[in-house]
């Protein structure tokens, strides 16, 4: 029976590897659900080995507490792991992974800027930097990553499909009957905020089909969304924007779009796209 290896040190991971060619790779940062899972499932069909990271990556947080206060459940997704049949999961501590104390060497365009990038200041040059890492540790030959995080996805794609031969792989976002994105950060909710959560998405799925009908009055109904959002459900929006999947500019006739939204319920953020 092969079992799971639990692996914490580079020079493990190169031994417990070196002998696989198409390993499917997904990078975590632990509080493991089913949108995970997903992902996942989608490697075990297409690898012939799947690797884990769990990692709570220091240099994509902007904000210590945020950082500190992040879900870590490390037993729980070991069961998780273990039930799903991974072959490897890596755990390295910070030391491993940032021994060299250089920075990242990933800058944004200007036109990166927007979304997230524009609100969490260096977060993506340390996603690069991390994914960078592991790419060069593992040399996997997918990696499959959610378009929950569809500004991540969409760089990362950016940054390495010409500089390395891993192929990126996106998976659906997996969400509850609530229609709530499933999120580690969840974890940080209360019910209620769980339920305020669901209806704010089930709003911008409405909202999307208006627009689909309507292209050109999407930043009317926008704002009319966001006023009315913000003083029943007592939110913070950071945004909330249509954007184009090509560069993800504003200009939306014509081209393919989602609607993109960072808010905050009770301190904690959250983001998802429709
Ligand atoms: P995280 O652990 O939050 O850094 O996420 C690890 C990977 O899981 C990223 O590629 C995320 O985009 C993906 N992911 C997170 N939530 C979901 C979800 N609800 N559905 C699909 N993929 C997800």
């Amino acid at each position: 029976l092969l079992q799971m290896k639990l692996i914490r040190q580079i020079t493990d991971l190169n031994k417990a590897i070196k002998n696989f060619r198409k390993i499917g790779f997904v990078p975590t940062m632990g509080g493991l659900h089913k949108g995970h899972e997903s992902l996942i499932n989608t490697s075990k069909k297409k690898s012939s080995k799947t690797l884990v990271s769990i990692f709570v990556n220091p240099k994509q947080f902007n904000n210590f507490k945020d950082y500190k206060n992040y879900p870590r459940k490390l037993d729980n997704d070991l069961k998780i792991l273990k039930k799903l049949k991974v072959d490897f999961v890596f755990i390295p501590t910070i030391k491993q992974i940032y021994n060299d104390n250089k920075l990242s060497e990933f800058k944004l365009l200007k036109s990166h800027k927007v979304l997230c990038a524009k609100y969490r200041k260096g977060h993506f040059e340390g996603v690069l930097d991390i994914i960078n890492r592991f790419i060069i540790l593992i040399s996997p030959k997918y990696i499959f990553l959610g378009e929950k995080d569809f500004q991540q996805l969409y760089l990362i794609k950016k940054f390495f499909e010409k500089k390395y031969s891993t192929k990126i792989f996106s998976c659906k976002t997996i969400r509850n009957r609530n229609k709530v994105a499933l999120s580690s950060r969840n974890f940080l909710l209360n019910r209620d905020d769980l339920k305020k959560a669901g209806f704010i998405s089930q709003q911008l799925i409405e909202l999307k089909s208006q627009i689909n009908k309507n292209k050109d009055k999407a930043n009317y109904l926008i704002k009319k969304i966001k006023r009315n959002l913000i003083n029943k459900y007592d939110i913070k929006i950071e945004y909330l924007e249509a954007r184009n999947l090509t560069n993800l500019g504003t200009n939306i006739i014509k081209k393919k779009y989602k609607i993109f939204i960072a808010f905050y319920i009770n301190k904690v953020r959250l983001i998802d796209n429709f």
